[in-house]
This record gives C-alpha cells, structure tokens and sequence, in this order.
C-alpha cells in the first residue's frame, strides 16, 4: 500500500496541505518516495506537564508541532529521521494512558493516545516503517540513545545528593546522560555527548565520573528510563531549551 501511494496525487496533496500548515516554520517535506502513513494529536510529556502536538507519521520521518490552529496551522516543527527511533510501551499511571516512548539518539520522550486503539496503531505503524527503512538500507537499529528527562515535578529535591530542595533560586538542571533532575553543584561539570551535541553538554558528578573514567556500566544501568513502570519522562521541549 505504502509503495502504490508513494507516487500518487493524493499523497502529494496530503504533503502539501502538511507543508502549508507549517508554512515558514516548517522545513519541505515533499522528497520522491516519501509517503504520508498518519497523522494525528498525540499529548507529549515535556519538561514542565504533558502538552498536545500534532504529529505526522511518514514512511521516513517523524514530524511534530505545537497546534495553533487545529488542521490549519503548527509550528515549532521537528523532525526525526526514524531510522534511528526506538519505540518502547509505557505501563498506564494514572491519568498518563497509552503511552509509548520514542527513543533517539539526540532526544527521547514519552507520547501518550487518547485510546488503546490508536496507542497500538501508532505504534505498529512506527515499527512497521523504521523496519521497512532498516531493511532497505541494511542497518542495524539504533542502540544507543538520549535520556529521557525526568520531569520536573517528580523531583522536589536533587535526585542525585538528596540534599539540596529546589526553589525559585535553587534551580533545576538535568543530566544530558541519565536524565536526573539534579541541582547546580551536583551538575558543574560538562562532557562531550557527540550523538547529543557537537559542544560538551551538562552532566551530573555521578555520570561525568562514569564518562571520563571510562568506566564500562551495563548500558543504561544508572537510567531511569530503566524502571518498568516508569511513564514519568521528558525531554527538553521547545521553550525549555535554554533553562536546562
Ligand atoms: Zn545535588
Ligand atoms: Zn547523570
């Protein structure tokens, strides 16, 4: 089906009605052989609570905008290549249901649906994509990739000395290699993350000793990611790149 819709009207009039709805804060999406699988309103936990983006479903990328106007206008768009995604479940937690994460190298974070339906539609979809990609190109899936964040709210004190309580003045940071939220004295100190960021990036005293010894963890072992029942996770989204 993907391959029949590849060239046909339709798929590069859906494209185009995508592009227009972006307009100049969008990148063009139209290429040969991309074709447009879905589209719809998924909630994203970010930094600070979950919030609505509207994302579109291709066979080779991930795109995703703030909503301005429903189906007529987005911005703030991002694109992810899906052939370094990983996607995993996330177990219902309260209010947070039908939840998956989408795992990159540079960023990772959790969605949520508004029913099951449509979390495993997504997600098979997903899948079904980045392994048609890997097969054509005869790659391996992606194995590494970014923390996903701890929020905010679940940390009222540095996850990492247990000490110090935030405040107003006291500010939060995250560690760009296991995602804690951890305060300023136990995050001074920065590493190289090439697959994050061509500039060193900030990383917890915990992290920095494990990176510039060298030290070899089981990968991910110090994450919270890890945890089976974690749905608690974000990233740093659109207005939060700067406060990290
Ligand atoms: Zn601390
Ligand atoms: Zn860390």
């Amino acid at each position: 089906m993907v391959d029949r819709l590849a060239n046909s009207e339709a798929n590069s009039k859906r494209i185009a009605v995508v592009e227009s709805c972006f307009g100049t804060a969008g990148q063009p999406l139209a290429i040969p052989g991309r074709v447009l699988i879905g589209e719809g309103v998924l909630t994203k936990l970010c930094r600070k609570k979950p919030k609505a983006r509207q994302f579109f479903l291709f066979n080779d990328i991930l795109v995703y905008g703030n909503i301005v106007i429903q189906k007529k206008k987005y911005n703030k768009q991002h694109i992810i290549p899906l052939e370094s995604v990983t996607i995993d479940t996330v177990a219902d937690e309260g209010d947070l249901r039908n939840g998956w994460l989408i795992k990159t190298p540079t960023k990772s974070f959790a969605v949520y649906a508004a029913t099951a339906t449509e979390k495993s539609e997504w997600m098979s979809h997903i899948n079904k994509c980045v392994s048609d990609l890997l097969e054509k190109s005869g790659k391996a899936p992606s194995g590494e990739h970014a923390a996903v964040w701890v929020p905010d709210s679940e940390a009222s004190v540095c996850m990492r000395c247990q000490k110090v309580k935030f405040t107003p003045v006291s500010r939060r940071h995250h560690c760009r290699k296991c995602g804690f939220v951890v305060c300023g004295p136990c995050s001074e100190k920065k590493f190289l993350l090439p697959s994050q960021s061509s500039k060193p990036v900030r990383v917890c005293e915990f992290c920095y000793e494990q990176l510039s010894t060298g030290a070899t963890l089981p990968p991910r072992s110090n994450s919270y990611s890890r945890q089976p029942c974690s749905t608690n996770v974000s990233d740093d989204d659109d207005e939060d790149d700067s406060s990290d």
